[in-house]
């Protein structure tokens, strides 16, 4: 029997480090970068989970990671309960067929010199059985209708359609295999503003009538808002804050949240916000990230304690919001507030 409270996807302190080598001859592992360094989260059926930070902050080598793409350094992830990187070659491809990817690039995703409908339909010749090949253009048609483009362009080409357009060809090769979970990532950080909210509109209306789940991977808050349930926000191959998307946005305990908050336009909050916070210095280098807080170097509140202990990403007070910060207790309400802090 199917244990409903058992999460679709959980990752359990997984770690991702690619070995730095020196030496022509005898290869000596002299440093790793740390691009994934013990992150934890539970994906649940019909849940949006935003994972949101800078590039280089380890989001889009999580994926690839939990597509087994590239193998784990450590650390587990349970897809209904079985173990991912235990999976038989057999196993492995009944997943792939369930857990899907959709590009940021759609220019780069999609094949130039294959149809709309030979791309939607090539799933289909990997994972045979799904649809027979005489059902297979009345398929790829709905499919294409279900993202809002039309049947008369099964027989067009990738260059014949807009950024926003090919963005939706590359949803519907996505939901082609009748996936539960699809990886977004960064899907409209290449497309115009405007058709980044008719991309995300798109999204959630297949996720209520599909049943989907997404891990929406993105560097813009504002963006995220929008569709995650839940946002876990990354620094340095690092969860810094994990929580409902409400509690996040209206009371974000972490600074670099509140940095990043900061960003994004005020017309898209409900009420008015703080000054835009600039962080200084460049985010230092997953192969060699600073001692105690990650975060640190950057830190307008930074402490002592900053410097010499890591802080552990946990509740602190505050049930289902954690917080890999010492001093976040200390900041309280809709806005970040330290008292103590002289600026
Ligand atoms: Fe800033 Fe210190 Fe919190 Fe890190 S632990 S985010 S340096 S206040």
């Amino acid at each position: 029997m199917t244990d409903v409270t058992e999460p679709l996807l959980r990752v359990d302190r997984l770690v991702k480090h690619y070995p730095i080598v020196s030496g022509a001859v005898r290869k000596k592992q002299v440093g790793a970068i740390r691009a994934v360094d013990g992150v934890s989260f539970e994906l649940h059926r019909g849940e949006t989970l935003g994972l949101v930070g800078e590039s280089g902050c380890g989001k889009s080598t999580l994926s690839q990671t939990l597509l087994r793409l590239v193998e784990p350094t450590a650390g587990h992830a349970f897809y209904r309960g079985q173990d991912i990187f235990a999976m038989s070659r057999e196993e492995l491809k009944a997943f792939r067929r369930k857990v899907q990817i959709v590009f940021q690039d759609p220019f780069e995703s999609l094949n130039p010199r294959m149809t709309i409908g030979q791309i939607i339909a090539e799933p289909w010749a990997i994972h045979r059985g799904i649809v027979p090949r005489s059902g297979q253009r009345n398929r790829a048609a709905e499919l294409l209708e279900l993202v809002g483009l039309k049947a008369k362009h099964l027989d067009r080409y990738p260059e014949q359609f807009s950024g926003g357009q090919r963005q939706r060809i590359g949803v519907a090769r996505a939901i082609a295999l009748n996936p539960e979970i699809i990886i977004c990532d960064e899907p409209v950080s290449a497309l115009d503003v405007s058709v980044q909210a008719q991309v995300v509109n798109l999204l959630q209306d297949l996720q209520k009538e599909l049943g989907l789940s997404y891990i929406f991977i993105a560097h813009d808050l504002g963006v995220v808002r929008h569709i995650a349930d839940r946002v876990a926000v990354m620094y340095l191959g690092k969860i810094v804050e994990y929580g409902n998307e409400s509690a996040l946005f209206e009371e974000p305990r972490h600074p670099y949240t509140e940095a990043l908050l900061s960003a994004v336009p005020v017309a898209r909050f409900e009420t008015a916000r703080r000054e835009r916070i600039l962080l200084t210095g460049e985010v230092p280098s997953p192969a060699n990230p600073p001692s105690g807080c990650r975060f640190h170097t950057r830190c307008r509140y930074a402490e002592d304690i900053c410097r010499q202990q890591e802080p552990e990403l946990s509740p602190r007070g505050v049930p289902g919001h954690d917080t890999a910060c010492h001093l976040a207790d200390k900041f309280e309400g809709t806005v970040l507030r330290y008292e103590d802090h002289q600026s």
